[in-house]
């Protein structure tokens, strides 16, 4: 029987509160699908700083390599707020993203039906199945190009390299052979010599992938398209920068914080899955957190990393199913059972 040894980061504020119910699912997908799953816990951000005074300690980063894969839960909360800032909780989050090597990031913008109401956007725009994956390159690009400043002017660098350009380029694409088999390859190469760059290499990199329709996207146009017709997107791929602000956008069309996943993956099958959402230290304590971010990024782990796609699919089929009946507080609306974190977790596991 497969096994697979995951680390917990659960972290600050409701971060064991959801990481606990998306454990319970776990198991449960695992006795339904047959494998098996071994925990270590580890610290990262505050809690780390409080019992070892860093918020990324080297056992932690030891215990994410040696394992197949993460669960993040959330770090942060205003009781370290003084902390310097390269000291701080979400100093941590930087640091184990860059000692895992993750240079892609995923995310997913999903409506489930029983949640249309939530999206801002209208009813016949975002159709039946909005299903969006934006493909970020999380390591490269002005976050970390050369920068500086002197008496009257700053500078950032937006710089990429062909194989940073490439390994992303094929991250997207063997994701759109996975799913609908078109990619949005997004950029400003009218402006940028570095998106000219990354066009060019992008559709090198198509050669290989004959099956999957490609077309690019200057990023202005990209951000009106998304709220225009987003039906329109399957797979997009975008630098740093531009992948920051489009998916912040995109998650936004699918209506609530508490149920987005996402996934940052390295070259190889160690993935880091976390919700998109931060450590919500105002419900904190409270019982009343959404677990389905964290519970949806298990999904996303069992099909990235572990090579489970059916345990995948049949938690998110639990999920839309359960959404049909009962809400959490943040995605209450009259006429359903409102229910709290746990109970949630329970559904899902029923429902499973
Ligand atoms: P937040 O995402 O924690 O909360 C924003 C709002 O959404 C709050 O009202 C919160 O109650 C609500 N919310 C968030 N997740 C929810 C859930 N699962 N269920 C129900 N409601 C939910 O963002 P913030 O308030 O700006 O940040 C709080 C702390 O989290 C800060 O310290 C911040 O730095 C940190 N943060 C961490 C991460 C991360 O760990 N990846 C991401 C963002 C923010």
């Amino acid at each position: 029987m497969q096994n697979y040894k995951i680390t917990l980061l659960k972290g600050d504020g409701i971060g064991p509160e959801i990481v606990n119910q998306a454990v319970k699912v776990l198991d449960k997908a695992a006795e339904k699908f047959s494998f098996t799953v071994e925990y270590d816990e580890a610290l990262l951000g505050g809690c780390a700083i409080d019992a070892t005074g860093v918020p990324l300690p080297e056992e932690t980063v030891a215990k994410c390599k040696a394992s197949d894969s993460v669960i993040l839960g959330a770090v942060g909360g205003s009781k370290w707020d003084n902390q310097p800032g390269n000291n701080r909780p979400e100093a941590g989050l930087l640091g184990i993203r860059g000692a895992l090597g993750l240079f892609a990031n995923l995310r997913p913008s999903v409506i489930f039906g029983p949640l249309k109401s939530a999206s801002p956007i209208k009813d016949e725009i975002i159709g039946d199945n909005m299903d969006i994956m934006i493909v970020r390159e999380l390591t490269g690009g002005i976050y970390f190009g050369e920068r500086g400043r002197d008496d009257s002017s700053a500078w950032d660098t937006e710089k990429y390299s062909v194989a940073e350009v490439e390994r992303i380029a094929r991250v997207a694409f063997d994701m759109a052979m996975k799913r609908n088999k078109k990619l949005t390859s997004v950029d400003k190469a009218n402006v940028l010599e570095s998106s000219r760059l990354w066009r060019q290499t992008v559709i090198n990199v198509s050669k290989d992938y004959p099956e999957v329709e490609l077309n690019h996207m200057y990023v202005d146009n990209c951000a009106m398209q998304l709220v225009r017709n987003p039906k329109q997107f399957d797979v997009i791929v975008t630098s740093n920068i531009f992948g920051d602000i489009l998916s912040d956008e995109a998650s936004m069309i699918a209506g609530s914080i508490g149920m987005l996943a996402s996934a940052s993956l390295s070259g190889g099958k160690l993935g880091l899955y976390e919700p998109i959402h931060g450590s919500a230290p105002d419900i904190a304590g409270k019982g009343i957190a959404n677990p389905l971010a964290t519970i949806l990024s298990v999904a996303m782990m069992l099909r990235y990393s572990l090579a489970q796609p059916e345990a995948a699919q049949a938690i998110e089929a639990a999920v839309a199913k359960v959404l049909e009946t009962s809400r959490t507080p943040d995605i209450y609306e009259e006429g359903f059972n409102k229910v709290s974190c746990e109970e949630m977790g329970d559904l899902v596991c029923a429902q499973l």
